[in-house]
């Protein structure tokens, strides 16, 4: 095996197979994770170990520009288990506020387990002498502890990319004392928020006993330190893409395709219960009830990317999510004009780009959502600093987007006064929010925030790369 300074351990690739004239094919996707590491793992002949999708065998490990990708497989049931049960129906709800209720099952945490071992040797295997390891996200939180057993002489980084819940509601998890251990297996635990790093470094005394100073906590001997490190876009990228003419062009043939109308109201989310997708929709549809909005003048688009199908939670959510977008309709679109366009698909980055440049108001209304990205992009892409964005309180985007209409997801009334003053925004306030918003996300960039969590862990190139 070939052996890097420089690993990175996460549920998936960064790649995905793609079938063309020469036969099946590896790709980089575009992700926001890899645009951030791509330079650093370029820099240090870095390995990425992850899950290259499909079940059953899988590829040997090869080389992608500049990258060594290194697969690790799943069988269909471990997927069933570790990946749809453990990390999806348990941990994700618990760690999102518990908004639908987790599910424990034994057989998903010994799965989990199972399979969290096997990324960790995966690890072990190509990692060189005293490497840098940087485990990514809920799926694999007892990475780090049982990397650390089978090397003592690696320096390891996680990062959670979704909240860390706080005591009252960790406590529930039937393992917890297992994730906690395995977390602290790390250097450094990264998270999106303070508030999320407070809640692991106070758990960290609530159930293990532990000192802690700050955000440092001392365990077996060792400092292990929490902090919080927002991330972000590749702002200059996604500037750049809304920029081109083509997706200035497509930005308008939207509009013209929704009959241009006075004002597009937008959401863009995978179909997720964390998103509040109803509550967005029930809003708009209180604000038409009320004559405060009227179709055609104003209309809705939400994109609701298909995602984690097999889940139930995500079957009901499907459900409910479709029957009030036909309730919206049916009561206020006419013939030839709905009121809501909803889209039950996924978008390439272009076309969202377009998308955006085409909205007027932006809703972002989680219940609960580490960062979002989306809300980000938004951001970046208007070029023009027109647009206005309505974020939740509960995003973790709200620490940094100060100046976007900020609104408790939790109040209806929140939301459609929010939405309302986002709607009737006059301009030079609108594009003054914009400016500063942008003007934050060109500094705080994903490469800021790799190079930030890897300078705190102690990686002296991340300041170069
Ligand atoms: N996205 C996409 N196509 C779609 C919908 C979303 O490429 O049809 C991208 C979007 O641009 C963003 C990411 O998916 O970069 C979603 O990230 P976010 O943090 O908003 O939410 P998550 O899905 O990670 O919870």
């Amino acid at each position: 095996t070939v052996r890097s300074s420089f690993v990175v351990v996460a549920n998936r690739l960064p790649v995905d197979e793609v079938s063309t004239p020469e036969g099946r094919q590896w790709r980089r996707s575009p992700g926001g994770l890899v645009t951030a590491l791509h330079p650093v793992l370029a820099e240090h002949k870095g390995t990425w170990v992850g899950w290259a999708g499909g079940t059953g065998a899988a590829p040997e490990p090869f080389d992608l520009e500049g990258i060594r990708l290194h697969p690790v497989p799943l069988s269909a049931e471990e997927l069933e288990r570790y990946y749809e049960g453990q990390s999806n129906a348990t941990i994700w709800p618990l760690y999102h506020d518990a908004v639908e209720t987790p599910v424990y099952k034994r057989r998903w945490r010994e799965t989990y387990r199972l399979v969290n071992a096997r990324f960790a040797e995966a690890a072990a295997d190509v990692a060189a002498e005293g490497a840098t390891v940087w485990v990514q996200d809920y799926q694999l939180q007892l990475v780090p502890a049982m990397l650390r057993e089978l090397r003592p002489d690696l320096r390891i980084g996680f990062f959670l990319h979704i909240p860390f819940p706080p005591i009252e509601l960790f406590m529930q998890m039937p393992f917890r004392t297992e994730i906690l251990r395995g977390l602290l297996g790390a250097d450094l635990v990264g998270f999106q928020q303070r508030l999320a790093a407070q809640n692991f470094v106070r758990l960290a005394r609530h159930l293990l006993g532990l000192r802690y100073e700050g955000q440092m906590i001392q365990v077996d001997g060792r400092r292990v330190k929490a902090g919080a490190f927002p991330i972000s876009i590749d702002t200059r990228e996604m500037e750049r893409m809304a920029a081109d003419p083509a997706v200035q062009a497509r930005a308008k043939e939207i509009r013209e395709e929704l009959g241009n109308p006075r004002t597009i109201i937008l959401g863009v989310d995978r179909l997720d219960y964390t998103k509040g997708i109803e509550l967005r929709l029930k809003a708009f549809r209180e604000l038409l009830a009320d004559g405060k909005l009227t179709v055609p003048d104003a209309v809705m688009v939400q994109v609701a990317t298909p995602s984690r199908e097999r889940v139930e939670h995500y079957q009901a959510l499907r459900v409910k999510v479709e029957r009030e977008v036909g309730r919206i309709n049916g009561e206020f679109g006419r013939v030839g004009v709905p009121a809501v366009h909803y889209l039950h698909q996924s978008y390439s980055r272009s076309e969202l780009a377009a998308m955006y440049v085409a909205a007027d108001v932006m809703m972002v209304t989680p219940l609960r959502d580490g960062m979002n990205l989306v809300a980000k992009e938004y951001v970046a892409s208007r070029t023009d600093q027109g647009g206005a964005l309505v974020l939740s309180e509960f995003a973790g985007a709200a620490t940094e987007l100060r100046q976007a209409f900020l609104c408790n997801p939790h109040d209806p009334d929140a939301v459609k006064d929010a939405l309302l003053r986002a709607v009737h925004v006059e301009k030079p306030e609108a594009r003054r929010r914009m400016r500063t918003m942008q003007r934050h996300l060109r500094t705080n960039d994903v490469g800021h925030w790799a190079k930030s969590f890897l300078t705190e862990l102690g990686v002296p190139e991340a300041e170069a790369a």
